[in-house]
């Protein structure tokens, strides 16, 4: 069967870049065809990522907090959590935003169809869906087909062994848990299944946990979770097997043990992009070394009017990167100026505290052989983190010593994904300390902690406690 609409767009993914994509294309007033194969809008960040993570790592904060609450001198007694209620939460936030989507595709007059999308040449998609093929024709084309799991090769198949989707599928509670992969997902996870009531075992083979970030500003969280995990670093798991009892592996590092047995193992080593379900070969598609597809800061492929976005196109896989190279695909195609020229991409970790950065690292800075001047500020000196309990927290602001503009930021403690976007809008503008540290902050805010960071640099602050 062949549609007889040419699409000015088709768009292959509707994951958060896709649908974004779309939604920008058809508000330029182009037609748009949305190719999603599951039923479910969103893509991996509405169903398996971003947003059920986030409500589960919201419930497992409650619990936390019931229990910390004791120091001060409050009691609820011991959380009970009704694991199916839990799960039905989660699930119905998910349909909540999935099912918002399918609304504002039918408001931008998107036309959706739910299959798998495959190129037969330069200008036609072939969709196969549960009632068959169809052939879509377009004029341009968005790929957006996100990302998978990494598995470590030579798994055992077992029931046992997850990836990040099988964990937010809260399947079962495993008393015993090793999280093979110290990084965002692997210590989100940790969190959530710790607060339910698991063992956790982490092993990372870098020295520290969220590795991409600086050590000191992870510093915080392992200090508050190193008595309660087993955080297993320079470490590298050699093997896995199956046995009745449970799930056996094998470690190689200084301090781990040979071996641990555990009744659940999450796998979360990365992911990688979705490149070979869709016969890019048949439009001359090539990938780069790092198996991404190649696009230029218009988001256009190798092939002129084949455009890419998202994850399938490279790191850091998240999805406000996404979203703004679909907006910019978009507004290229229909023939506007624009580019994906970001300064900077914030990252998050959604951890008990929150790690959040921006720009340069202090290691980056300094591979970069980057002169550079650093205000850090520790939380315990700010009334509005002690009286909130977060004393443990900081933040750190990177200037350069040349131009003494800010380079990068990093802060660690409550909210600290939401306090980062000061830094990410002052790197944007070309913000010096002196522009930070004499912009107006109210009292008592834990935002007040960046002014203080850029007050070191500027020398408004000397001391500090
Ligand atoms: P995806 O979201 O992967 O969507 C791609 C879509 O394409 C899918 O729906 C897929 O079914 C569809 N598709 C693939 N091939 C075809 C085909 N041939 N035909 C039709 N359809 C096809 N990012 C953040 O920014 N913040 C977070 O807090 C965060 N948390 C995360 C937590 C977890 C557990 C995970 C796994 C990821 C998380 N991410 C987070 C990453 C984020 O989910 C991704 O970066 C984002 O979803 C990428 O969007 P995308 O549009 O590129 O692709």
């Amino acid at each position: 069967m062949s549609s007889d609409t040419k699409y000015d767009v088709v768009v292959l993914g509707g994951g958060p870049g896709g649908y974004t994509a779309a939604f920008r294309a058809a508000d330029l007033g182009l037609s748009v065809c949305l190719v999603e194969q599951g039923e479910r809008l969103g893509g991996v960040c509405l169903n398996v990522g971003c947003i059920p993570s986030k409500t589960l790592l919201h419930g497992a904060a409650v619990i936390e907090e019931a229990r910390e609450a004791e120091t001060l001198g409050i009691s609820f007694g011991e959380p009970k959590v009704d694991l199916d209620m839990f799960r039905s939460h989660k699930e119905g936030i998910i349909n909540q935003l999935t099912g918002g989507l399918d609304k504002l595709c039918q408001a931008r007059k998107v036309t959706r169809i739910v299959g798998k999308g495959s190129f037969v040449n330069g200008s036609t998609l072939k969709v196969s869906g549960a009632e068959g093929d169809t052939e879509v024709a377009f004029g341009n084309c968005i790929i957006a087909t996100g990302s998978h799991p990494f598995m470590l090769p030579g798994l055992p198949q077992d029931e046992r062994i997850w990836n990040s989707t099988d964990a937010l599928a809260l399947k079962f509670i495993p008393k015993r848990f090793l999280i093979i992969g110290g990084g965002i997902i692997g210590m989100e996870m940790a969190q959530i299944y710790s607060a339910l009531g698991s063992e956790i075992t982490i092993v990372e083979m870098m020295d520290h946990i969220i590795p991409p970030a600086d050590k000191d500003l992870v510093q915080p969280l392992f200090l508050k979770l190193k008595n309660k995990y087993q955080i297993l670093t320079k470490t590298k798991v050699t093997s896995i097997e199956a046995t009745e009892s449970g799930i056996v592996a094998s470690f190689e590092g200084t301090k781990a043990p040979e071996k641990g047995e555990y009744d659940a193992v999450l796998v979360a080593v990365g992911r990688k992009p979705n490149t070979g379900n869709f016969d890019r070969e048949k439009i001359g598609l090539e990938l780069n070394e790092r198996g991404f597809i190649p696009v230029n800061a218009q988001q256009q492929t190798t092939v002129a009017n084949i455009y890419a976005i998202g994850d399938v196109v490279g790191e850091p896989m998240l999805a406000h990167k996404a979203t703004h190279e679909g907006k910019v695909a978009a507004e290229v195609i229909a023939g506007h100026k624009a580019a994906f020229d970001p300064m900077t991409i914030p990252s998050v970790a959604y951890t008990h505290p929150e790690i959040a950065w921006m720009g340069l690292t202090e290691k980056e800075a300094k591979e970069k052989g980057i002169d550079y001047d650093k205000g850090k500020f520790p939380w315990g000196a700010s009334g509005r983190a002690l009286s909130s309990g977060a004393a443990s927290g900081v933040t750190k602001v990177l200037f350069d010593k040349e131009t003494g503009r800010i380079i990068g930021a990093g802060i660690c403690g409550q909210n600290a994904g939401e306090l980062i976007h000061e830094a990410v809008l002052a790197l944007e503008m070309g913000a010096d300390a002196e522009d930070i540290s004499k912009t107006v902050h109210a009292h008592p805010t834990l935002a007040e902690t960046f002014a203080f960071a850029a007050e070191i640099v500027d020398g408004s602050i000397t001391d500090i406690m």
